[in-house]
Order: structure tokens, then sequence, then C-alpha cells
């Protein structure tokens, strides 16, 4: 979901427009005064709770969504209206303040800063000897083509205090500007620190600072990278984030090695390889999550391009948030002492030593099922053959990984099976022990037909009666079941609640059927906006083909939805300039929440049709329905007003027959062009 579907899921339009004009029911659509023109003895201003949408059938002629509504009453611009609107919603936003602004320039010239060191890198690892052994190590030991090394950015940092330190010094760099990329590392000097392979000795030529006065500690500034393979690290839009490091020499400690905690590397919100993989995470409705930077690089080149990484970390909620933006069926190829690691099997945070391991434990069952119930996403764990990466497996034959895909399953029967994997089912301690730690993850399965299978199945793996297995759980879990899961915790999701709207129910039922009733009514919208996004250039095509057939030309009250309206607009100005590739033209110009509206259209686009006779055949019948709704709803409700002001004695009658019989004569127009659309495609 969006920021801007949440926002409408969570105000009620009703109340919404309730504050500013009188709303009276008549019907299941709400009437008053419009509140943009003067006004007349009856009401002309309509709001339609189902679609989320009002509409002004007077002077004004106009409607659309919550948002163009505080647009037009307050004269904002879709930007303000979004900030007002979602703090009224409580939804967190990032719409920038001009202090954001700045720092995001700032982090523009950290990440130009971090595509820099890839080619730096990379030249190091490419083209000297230094970097030979290197290359040849990812060619020959880890079976990398050199089109994958080139692709994924890899690199290597020399061995050296002060060659990435002094190559960006002398390209005009500043020393805060490496300190912030985390390229260089500071180390004040009179720490009581060891000089470790980590850390130069005191004596070290780079020390930099005046001679010490006093004993007053000065700076020392070197190389966090040194004698290290580098792995660019990129956001989910591809944008540098930073590096991951790892070691060349087996006796290096640490073994891997991120960029440090910046503005743009926070390691709780990347994952490796999502910015290649989000295509073929929707193609194939499935993303895979294995535990290694180099692992994901080999199955992008073994094809298997829907495999990400976290960052060394546990999975986080905002990372599987991000993910399920593209799909929610979630893998996790887990190696066997993760996978059947008894502290993590019973969703314990405890942190695996790092020194062997890339990271912390991914496996943390009890949060991943919360977080499936939570999303209702489908989270399945598979485990490798003992010993052997992800990269083993994919070298000896890409089909085993297939089959290990193939393997997944539920988390909930994953974990039994581990705990159950060589012990003694004959033993009563054993089953008790095992019951003791699958039950309450079973009890957390919020859906009430998948509880009982799970039941069974523990029942017949234990070969116990599922009456005594339900006896060995104290009665307050056992009651914790009906409470409802499936919710979404706001803290979660960086959301919270506004205050004076979430303790209402009724309100809270409203603006839920508004979302409902709004995603119901929004696909063709979308489909048409979607194609524009992709192809700006049929605007012309359809423009002609509206006013070939007496109709007027596209504009924005062809759509409903203010975001769609804000979107249509940047493409029309994207096609009257020239400077910028108008799909870029647009994106340039959207603020984060708005990406993702625009992300969501281009992948509802993908599959576009390459006849482009037929996209725009297709185009104009759906835009010509869109009309037609319009109209139809507009007449219905011109009539209502008509009869109303009849009754009063109102001199509007009269205008409202006259904008009914246009929109009538309008109506006619358009079932004729739709006619000739449907004769057309069923001649051919
Ligand atoms: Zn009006």
């Amino acid at each position: 979901m969006t920021a801007i579907d949440e926002i409408k899921s969570r105000l009620d339009i009703v109340e919404l427009v309730s504050q500013s004009v009188q709303l009276r029911k008549t019907g299941k659509n709400y009437t008053g005064f419009c509140p943009f023109h003067a006004n007349t003895r009856t009401p002309a201003f309509v709001v339609f709770p189902d679609s989320g949408t009002w509409r002004c059938f007077g002077q004004c002629n106009e409607g659309g969504d919550i948002f163009k509504f505080v647009m037009k009453k307050e004269g904002w611009d879709f930007p303000e209206a979004l900030r007002a609107l979602a703090e009224k919603a409580g939804v967190t936003l990032k719409v920038p303040t001009p202090q954001e602004q700045a720092a995001a320039e700032e982090y523009d010239a950290l990440r130009l800063l971090l595509e820099e060191a890839v080619t730096f890198y990379r030249h190091q690892l490419v083209n000297t000897s230094a970097g030979k052994p290197v290359l040849d190590y990812l060619r020959q030991k880890r079976g990398l083509k050199d089109d994958t090394i080139e692709a994924f950015g890899l690199g290597y940092a020399p061995l050296s205090w002060d060659a990435t330190l002094n190559y960006f010094k002398n390209k005009g760099h500043s020393e805060q500007e490496l300190i912030d990329s985390g390229l260089v590392t500071v180390r004040e000097q009179g720490d009581q620190h060891l000089a470790t392979s980590d850390q130069p000795a005191d004596q070290s030529p780079v020390a930099n600072g005046k001679p010490t006065e006093g004993g007053r500690p000065h700076r020392q500034i070197y190389d966090r990278f040194r004698h290290r393979i580098l792995i660019p690290i990129r956001d989910e839009r591809g944008r540098m984030a930073g590096f991951g490091a790892r070691i060349v020499n087996p006796e290096d400690v640490p073994k891997f090695l991120n960029s440090p905690q910046t503005p743009i590397f926070d390691k709780g919100r990347l994952l490796y390889g999502l910015d290649r993989a989000r295509k073929a995470i929707r193609l194939t409705e499935q993303a895979v999550i294995v535990e290694g930077y180099l692992d994901v690089i080999a199955l992008h080149q073994a094809g298997f391009t829907n495999t990400i990484s976290p960052m060394g970390t546990a999975l986080t909620d905002h990372q599987l948030y991000l993910l399920k933006r593209f799909t929610k069926n979630i893998v996790l190829a887990l190696d066997p002492d993760a996978a059947g690691d008894k502290a993590t099997l019973r969703g314990l945070q405890l942190a695996r030593q790092t020194m062997d391991h890339e990271s912390e434990p991914v496996f943390d069952a009890r949060g991943l099922l919360g977080f499936e119930a939570r999303l209702q996403a489908d989270i399945r764990v598979t485990t490798l053959p003992p010993g052997m990466d992800p990269d083993d497996v994919v070298n000896r034959d890409p089909a085993e990984w297939q089959r290990i895909l193939g393997n997944a399953k539920p988390i909930v029967q994953h974990v039994m099976e581990m705990l159950a994997a060589g012990r003694n089912l004959d033993d009563p301690k054993v089953k008790n022990e095992i019951a003791a730690q699958v039950l309450p993850l079973i009890e957390d399965v919020p859906n009430p037909v998948e509880r009982d299978t799970y039941r069974q199945r523990l029942a017949r793996l234990l070969r116990v009666d599922e009456r005594a297995l339900m006896g060995t759980l104290p009665p307050s879990r056992r009651s914790r079941r009906s409470a409802p899961r499936s919710t979404v915790s706001p803290q979660k999701v960086g959301v919270r609640s506004a205050p004076g709207l979430q303790p209402s129910p009724s309100l809270g039922e409203a603006g839920l059927s508004t979302s409902v009733a709004a995603s119901t009514t929004s696909p063709v919208e979308s489909h048409c906006i979607g194609i524009f996004l992709r192809r700006p250039d049929l605007i012309y095509r359809v423009d002609r083909a509206m006013q070939e057939r007496g109709l007027t030309r596209l504009a924005n009250e062809d759509f409903q939805l203010a975001e769609y309206q804000a979107i249509f607009t940047l493409i029309q100005e994207s096609i009257e300039q020239e400077d910028v590739e108008p799909l870029n033209y647009v994106l340039n110009r959207l603020s984060l929440p708005m990406m993702d509206v625009a992300d969501a259209l281009l992948h509802r686009t993908e599959k576009l049709d390459p006849n482009e006779d037929k996209v725009l055949e297709d185009l104009v019948r759906a835009l010509l329905e869109l009309r037609r709704r319009h109209l139809r709803q507009g007449i219905e409700h011109l009539r209502f007003l008509m009869e109303e002001s009849q009754q009063q004695g109102d001199r509007m009658a009269t205008e409202y027959q006259q904008s009914m019989l246009q929109y009538t004569v309008t109506l006619n127009r358009l079932y004729q062009a739709i006619g000739q659309y449907t004769e057309r495609s069923a001649i051919q």
C-alpha cells in the first residue's frame, strides 16, 4: 500500500468534507452546498463515499478525491495537500522540508562520491598487479564471469592505509566528506586501542594531526577497506549506498565488513541485489533470500535473478515491507547451521558469532510468523545441503538450486522437522520438549485451518494424541488465540494513529469501506496512466481519436484520483519539453510517496503489447469507459438535483436540466464511439 492509499484508507471523505460543508445523506451518497461557488437554493455538491470522491454538478462542474478537495479549498498544490492530509491521517511521509531537501542534496553528493569509489576500486581490481590475484580468485574460485564482475561493479581495495584517502583528496574531496561516506575512518590518537591489522600503529606515516601538546590526542585518518574485495551496495532504486567488503587473506578479521551506518547506508533498510532483482521478483512472483553478497551474484549469473540478501544482520520488518512491495512470496534459503540453530528456532534474539558467518541469524521463526500474519505474506524456508553455499550448489548444478527452492516449507513445519531431526521420538521427554517449543508457534498462526493442520501434523510427528498435545499448553496461551492478529501494528509500519481519528470504530469502518471501494474503481485509471507513463506520445494519438469522434481532448478531469491527475499533468509536460527523456522527466519530479504510485503503475503495465495500434485501441476504449462512468454518475445525480429543485421551485431546476441534456448528448457520442470500437474489434 502506498502512503497515498494509506491516507485514503484512513480518512473518511464524508467526515473530511463535513468539516466545511454541511452534508445530508441522500440514498447512499451525501449532498450539500458547493463550497467553491456562490450558492443557490439546491445543494449541487455530492460526495460519493463508495468511491471516495466528490463532484459539483453546479457552476464548477468539477470533482475529485480528498486530495483534490483540499487542494481546491486551500489553494494548495498536490505536495502541500499530501503533507497536510498525511499529518491528519497520522501517516509518516517523507515529503522533504527545506532541511530535508538540503540533506537530500548532501546525500546526492555522498552517492556521487561512492560512485567514484566504485570506479576507483574497479580500476584497482582490473588494471593493477595487486588486483590481479583477487580477480583470478573471483574468476576461478568463485566462478564469476567478467561481465558479471563488471555488472555488479566488484572492486578491490589495495593493501594500504591511505591509497583511497589520497586519491580522493587529490580529486578535491574534503576529509569530512570522506569520513561521512564511510570510505575512511578516524581514530583519535591517544585512544588505548591496540594496533591490530585493522588499525595502523600510532607511528603510522598517515598521522596527519599536529604533534600532540601536553598529550592532547590528535586525529588519525586512514582507509577503512584494505586488501579486500569490495561489493557496491545499492538501494532498491539502484542508488549507491555503501560497500560490503570481504577478506582476501583468510587470516584477516573480520571476515566481512560493511560501510558504517550513514544516512544513506542503513543496514536494516537495504537488501543487497534488490535493484537488479526487483523485476524478476515481480515476474516470478517470488523473492529468494540467501545469506551472502557473493552468493547473490553467483545466483544472478546462473539466471536466478530473483535473489537478494540482507546486510549481515537479522531480517528487519523494514526489509520485509520493502520486499512486500514486489511480491508476497518469500523463500529463505538458509545454511543448515542457521536453519537448525535451536536458539533461532525458538525465536530467541540470540546473535550468532559473526567470525565465521557473514550474518546474524536471518531466521527468527517467531518474528517471521508475526510478519507473515500481519502482511499476509507467504514465507517459506528451505535449507542447503550441509557444508555448501548457494554458489557451490548453483555452480555444480543449476537444476539442484531449483529443487532446493521447490522444497521450501512453511515456517512452522520447518521448525517441527528441524527440532525432530535426529532425535529419539520414542522418548517422552523429547516429545514434551519439542511440543513445548512448537506449540507456541502454532498458536501464533492466525488462520484456524492452518493451525489445526499444524497441530495434527505435530501430533502425528510425535505420535501422540492431539488432545494430549493441547493439554500441554498452559491455558493463558490457549486463550490468546482469539486475539486478532492480522491487523497491522502501527509501530511496525512506521505510522502513528492520529488523535481523534482511530478511537471511533464507525469512522474506522467507513474509512475501510472507502479504501476498498476506491481500489475497485481505480484499475481502469491506473491502467491508462500506467500506459501513458510508458508511452507518453500516445496522448497525442488518443486526443486525435477523441476529436475525430466529436469528443474533447484528454484532461485531468478524466481521472478521479488526485495522484493520477498530478502524474498525468507531469506526463503532459514531459512531452512538451525536449531536454529529458519523458519518463525521467516525470520520475525526477515525483516525491517519494508518489514514486511508489508511479512504480506500481509501471509494474501494472510491464507486459505491454508490442503492437502499438492494439495498445492505442485498448487505451481509447478504457478512456471512453471512464468517461462513460463519470457521465452516467453525473446524469443520475443531476436528475436527483433537478427533481429536488423543482419541488422547491428553485430556478436552478432549468440549469440542471440543461446540464443533463449536455451530459446526455456527450454520452450518446460516447456510446457511438464505444460502438465503433466494439464493431472494429469484432471484425478483427
Ligand atoms: Zn461548485
